[in-house]
């Protein structure tokens, strides 16, 4: 191939790509945390934080990944032995599972394929056979099949039998309508790098008023991520200065766009996007894609971890494959956070471009066309 010049697309779920005003509001000038000053940033960006997740609970941010987050919902709501319902039907699934694990709690796993969703009814049997179960645990967003999880029905299942639900949202929140108050939801857990368009190294939770009774009984051992020291400090160890600035700016941004608009955005891209996999006689993997990514099935005779990294190392165009036992098999597309239509419109060409690199028979322009489609239908 002759030589292009090099652009690089990031279009996985996450890390997603950065607004140039956001970068550089992490580049101003470090200040200490624990001045006057810093203290009022932290406060603002927690409230913005607040309107993202819809929520007037207590909020912490973390100097973490997401998955410091899910430590301490675990680590913070539960005691030792205590029994709880992982739904698991993915590798998040299968995080909470071995987070449990990892201190100790009976996690009884109920399990689906790769790419199934779980039902009300689904989480209404397993509560019904397990009585003591005190906590479901689910994500929002399955990132590793592309699969959505219908929240608000789960959430009056499981609330209305009494027992607390926590909510891994760090890939669903901003793209997948989530009403944290309204829909009872007791504990929900995020990341930086995703929705919110900001580097990685944030994670936020938040935890209900029950969820916080629980807090005050839980036995297992925990230190950094003890949310009783949040409680009493916000940060009660140094935190990411900077990324706290860019939190702060993104809060502003997106609640000036309006949670209702950014959910709708998502959802035309990922309209979009399944049209584009439609027209070019690809599958969706998953029984109930959702919109923050799109997981398509590699048709047979291709090797799917050679078609990400062509189209990575030919077109600088980078993708999701599969995890695990989906390696090879899957291809993930985000669109998620700081992408527009024509972000999406590349990852449809690239991918036709690769597609037919490897033999694929389709017609150029043809996915293309199919979410071009959808853009004019929604008019935007
Ligand atoms: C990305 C992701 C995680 C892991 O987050 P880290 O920031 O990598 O720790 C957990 N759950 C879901 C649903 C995710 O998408």
């Amino acid at each position: 191939m002759a030589k292009m010049i090099r652009k690089n697309y990031i279009l996985a779920p996450g890390p997603t790509p950065v607004p140039t005003d956001l970068l550089l509001e992490g580049a101003k000038e470090t200040i200490h945390h624990r001045t006057p000053q810093f203290k009022k940033i932290m406060q603002e960006a927690t409230e913005l934080t607040k309107y993202i997740f819809q929520t007037k609970n207590e909020l912490f941010m973390l100097t973490s990944s997401g998955s410091g987050a899910m430590e301490m919902a675990v680590s913070n709501l539960l005691s030792t032995g205590e029994k709880v319902i992982v739904l698991s039907a993915g590798k998040f699934g299968e995080r909470w599972e071995a987070i449990c694990k990892a201190f100790k709690v009976d996690a009884v796993v109920i399990k689906r394929e790769y790419g199934q969703t779980f039902t009300p009814e689904m989480v209404e049997k397993a509560l019904d056979e397990n009585p003591e179960a005190t906590t479901v645990f689910t994500q929002l967003s399955e990132t590793s099949t592309g699969t959505v999880m219908d929240i608000e029905n789960i959430a009056k299942v499981v609330k209305g039998k009494g027992k607390l639900l926590v909510v891994d949202a760090i890939s669903g929140l901003l793209a997948e309508p989530l009403k944290t108050d309204e829909w009872g939801i007791d504990v929900v857990v995020a990341g930086s790098q995703k929705g919110f368009m900001l580097p990685p190294g944030l994670a936020y939770v938040c935890f209900s008023e029950e969820a916080l009774k629980k807090v005050e009984k839980s036995d297992i051992t925990k230190f950094y991520f003890d949310v009783k020291a949040y409680q009493k400090n916000p940060a009660p160890w140094t935190p990411a200065v900077n990324l706290i600035y860019q939190q702060k700016m993104a809060g502003s941004m997106l609640k000036e766009e309006g949670i209702e608009n950014v959910w709708e955005r998502h959802r035309i891209l990922a309209e979009a996007m399944r049209s584009a996999i439609k027209a070019l006689n690809l599958e969706l993997f998953s029984d109930k894609p959702g919109n923050p990514l799109t997981a398509v099935k590699v048709p047979a005779g291709i090797d799917g971890t050679k078609l990400v990294s062509f189209l990575r190392d030919e077109y600088g165009i980078v993708i999701a494959g599969g995890q695990g036992t989906m390696k090879g098999n899957i291809i993930r597309v985000a669109h998620l956070g700081y992408m527009s239509k024509f972000d999406t419109i590349i990852a449809i060409s690239g991918l036709e471009m690769a597609l037919k690199h490897f033999g694929y028979g389709l017609e150029y322009g043809s996915g293309v066309k199919a979410a071009e489609e959808v853009f004019e239908r929604e008019n935007v």
